[in-house]
């Protein structure tokens, strides 16, 4: 099944839901990052909270930024997520591994440790809105519901997932509710909806046995006024990375910098951090930019 994400209505309009399908997307991370199972885990899981969160923004353009920043050996992790479906991201330490957590699940919240939930929120136009807060697990899908909670402060159930083997990510996805303001003191409608949601063993099992995100949302929501819109949005992996921008920040280092780029190393070599592509600039493109620069700036008299 193709990369995908739905969005629904319950209660009048009062519960917003959007589920999400990113198997491909979070295999295509691992394979091009190298991820281990744990870093797999983290970054998948990461994504599918990106696209989910910005599923419900409104101007095209909108994108959301989560940067998760912990003492564990992972380091960190930064997720760019665009309401097109778009999604890019990397971790710091892609190798790591760990043993299994308490409950015989690959332990993210361990190599995520204690630290920081960075969100920027970028509606395109003016500045973007950020947000921090402390993580509560490092498990990522309990760090973003706080932060939906607390600093957005929308009564939010995000369930998050990725299992992963040895032949890969078989399955990863997610499932955001969110109670708008209007039914957020039906305390009735609240608790029935935690009492459900607290119910489900986690997302990845459903998507295993098969169900479709139609008909997750039928299981929880199906006698609250359910309405699923007929839209299915395709996700993908993409980065915006191209040789003309590496080309563009090359040419930010200076003239000096990139005579001693061609003198020391016959060109230059760059890396994206976000999606792992390796661009290569040899002599005559370094050469092309000191002409480009010599030409724009103005004669000396
Ligand atoms: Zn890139």
């Amino acid at each position: 099944m193709a990369d995908q994400l739905i969005r629904a209505t319950a209660a009048e309009g009062g519960i917003r839901a959007v589920g999400a399908i990113s198997t491909k997307l979070t295999e295509e991370a691992r394979h091009r990052h190298k991820l281990s199972y744990v870093a797999s885990a983290a970054l998948g899981r990461a994504m599918v909270s990106g696209l989910l969160m910005a599923s419900s923004m409104k101007r095209p353009g909108s994108r959301v930024n989560i940067r998760v920043k912990g003492d564990g050996p992972l380091g960190g992790l930064l997720v760019d997520a665009g309401l097109d479906g778009t999604v890019r991201g990397y971790v710091e330490n892609s190798a790591i591994e760990l043993p299994p957590n308490a409950q015989g699940k690959l332990d993210v919240g361990g190599a995520v440790g204690n630290g920081y939930l960075y969100v920027v929120r970028d509606v395109g136009y003016g500045y973007p809105y950020s947000s921090t807060v402390e993580l509560v697990s490092g498990e990522i899908g309990d760090d973003v519901t706080n932060y939906l909670v607390r600093s957005e402060q929308t009564p939010s159930a995000l369930m998050v997932g990725v299992f992963v083997d040895r032949s890969g990510v078989t399955a990863a996805g997610g499932l955001l509710i969110q109670v708008l303001p209007k039914a957020a003191r039906d305390e009735a409608l609240v608790s029935k909806l935690e009492s459900r949601v607290s119910k489900l063993a986690g997302f990845t099992p459903l998507l295993q046995a098969g169900k479709t995100l139609p008909e997750i949302f039928q299981d929880l929501l199906g006698d609250m006024g359910l309405n699923i819109f007929p839209e299915t949005q395709l996700l993908r992996f993409h980065c915006g990375c191209s040789f003309d921008r590496v080309m563009g920040a090359l040419k930010m280092l200076g003239e000096e910098e990139l005579q001693d780029m061609i003198v020391k190393d016959n060109g230059a070599e760059a890396t994206c951090d976000f999606c792992g592509t390796v661009y290569q600039a040899n002599r005559d493109h370094l050469s092309q930019l000191i002409s480009d620069l010599q030409a724009e700036s103005p004669p000396t008299i």
